[in-house]
């Protein structure tokens, strides 16, 4: 067996979901009592631009109330402590993996707490609600949004994350439903690559019986037993 030095991680809502944030799928494919179609595409947003800010000022206002938990904090430690190279894939918008203390992060689907201002495509560090239609902070326009990725949108920094995927020895995929494309494929792009596949997930996902390994269990405790392994 190969020696494992580079390892790409792709996580998911099930990270988050033991600090108090709602998974996707977890309510009947309901997302806080809204349908995707009506909430998370560029075709709501146009139809209804003032209940999708609505509805992610609120989700911004509640994850900064939320706190990593142990799995967070358990690849925190992985990405202070690992030599070789590391990078967490995250499709979620919050800023778990951060506070946690990790720094080899990339926001496939964007954060929750940036405006992407779509005059002047300068993204902002953002808190605040933007129902309002506050100003940008850089040009002045009122054309704020929520710097998310939406359904139909192209996920952020693609090339940089089949890169780290073609060099990965290691491909583990953490609390994803792996029903969400491109990041479900990413487990058979790295089959193709002969790399290893881990799945650490409540449940069998979708994507299941693509991964060499699954183990199931809440995320808060597989993904640290797991860490511990693999720093041995
Ligand atoms: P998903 O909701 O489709 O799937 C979540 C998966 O996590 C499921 O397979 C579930 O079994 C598993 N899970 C639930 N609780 C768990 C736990 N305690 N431990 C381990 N696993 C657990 O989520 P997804 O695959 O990430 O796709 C949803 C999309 O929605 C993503 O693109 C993401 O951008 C967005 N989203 C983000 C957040 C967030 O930022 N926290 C929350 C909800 C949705």
């Amino acid at each position: 067996m190969t020696e494992i030095r580079n390892i790409v991680i792709l996580t998911g809502a099930g990270i988050s979901a033991e600090s108090g944030i709602d998974t996707f799928r977890g309510a009947g494919g309901l997302w806080e009592n809204h349908r995707v179609e009506d909430v998370a595409t560029p075709e709501a947003f146009a139809r209804d631009p003032a209940l999708v800010q609505r509805f992610y000022d609120i989700r911004r206002a509640a994850i900064q109330e939320k706190l990593p938990n142990a799995a967070h904090m358990a690849l925190a430690g992985l990405d202070a402590r690992w030599k070789g190279d590391l990078l967490i894939v995250t499709q979620n918008v919050d800023d778990l993996h951060e506070r946690a203390g990790a720094s080899r992060v990339l926001h496939m689907h964007g954060e929750h707490l940036k405006a992407w201002c779509t005059s002047c495509d300068v993204r902002s560090h953002w808190r605040a609600p933007l129902a309002d239609r506050p100003p940008c902070p850089v040009c002045g326009a009122r054309t704020l949004r929520p710097d998310v990725v939406w359904f139909g949108e192209m996920p952020y920094r693609m090339d940089a994350i089949y890169a780290a995927l073609r060099d990965a020895d290691l491909f583990v995929s953490i609390g994803t439903s792996g029903a969400v494309y491109p990041a479900a494929g990413f487990v058979r792009d790295a089959r193709e690559l002969g790399t290893r596949t881990l799945e650490l997930n409540l449940e069998r996902s979708q994507g299941s019986h693509w991964f060499e390994e699954s183990r199931l269990g809440p995320a808060s405790e597989i993904v640290p037993a797991w860490v511990e392994e693999i720093l041995m």
